[in-house]
């Protein structure tokens, strides 16, 4: 038998709503095949970090053109952890992109027209090779309409708020659940019903409720749907 790696490469997309692990499971389901792995969300977060820092207005269209053309974003292997991350103009920003801070602006400047193209264009360059697993929200709906496999994840509600406070618990001890559960509740409503590229499924997408699955369940599911795909 062939070895999986040295099959026909794919395009898996990974989609859902916040915090229901679709990095995890796009991580290890790319880790498994020997593919590339995008957490595209994280470009939505380094650009909404940049402007921060910089005290962009997001309301001025002038403002946000400008500062997206010194915005410089690229994946790196980190080395000792074998995760790809993200570097916003020459500085790893991993550890700057997923607190409360970002988490609260980052729904409203990936609604700007112009940073979704941003964004956009550069994810699918690094998709022309195929071999990749991107995650995030739009990415089996408009930017890679084609793809081969394209997952639609999803947890309940109260699921996907202890998730994320355990997560961000972990680092911030004085984080509410509250605070958590309110976050998730607006960057739903508000990926799902922005104007460019709203969250929604792809209609050939397959369905990933994993509210009740461990994330080895999950990982097999996935894995079964991406080696059907690769033989095809
Ligand atoms: O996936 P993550 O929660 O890190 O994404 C952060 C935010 O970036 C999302 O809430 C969403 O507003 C935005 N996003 C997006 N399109 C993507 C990925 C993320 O609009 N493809």
């Amino acid at each position: 038998m062939r070895q999986i790696e040295s099959m026909k490469r794919i395009i898996i997309t990974v989609d859902g709503w916040s915090s229901c692990g679709k990095s995890t499971m796009a991580r290890q389901l790319a880790k498994q095949l020997n593919y590339i792995f995008i957490d595209s969300g994280a470009m939505y977060r380094a650009i909404t970090l940049y402007f921060l820092r910089n005290n962009t207005d997001i309301k001025d269209l002038t403002s946000v053109i400008a500062a997206l053309k010194n915005i410089q974003l690229s994946f790196q292997i980190n080395s000792s952890n074998g995760n790809n991350e993200i570097w916003l103009n020459g500085e790893n920003v991993e550890q700057f992109i997923r607190g409360m801070e970002v988490a609260e602006k980052v729904s409203e400047v990936a609604a700007i027209k112009q940073v979704r193209e941003f964004a956009v264009k550069q994810q699918q360059m690094i998709g022309e090779k195929k071999g990749i697993v991107m995650d995030g929200r739009d990415i089996g709906t408009a930017v890679f309409p084609n793809a081969e496999l394209k997952i639609f994840m999803t947890a309940d509600n109260e699921v996907r708020v202890l998730r994320r406070f355990k997560e961000l618990s972990d680092k911030n001890p004085s984080i509410h659940i509250e605070e958590i559960r309110s976050n998730l509740a607006q960057r739903d409503h508000m990926d799902s019903t922005r104007e460019v590229s709203p969250l929604r499924k792809a209609e050939d997408a397959v369905v990933l409720d994993n509210s009740h699955l461990t994330p080895d369940e999950q990982l097999q599911l996935a894995l079964g749907w991406a080696r059907e795909k690769i033989q095809d």
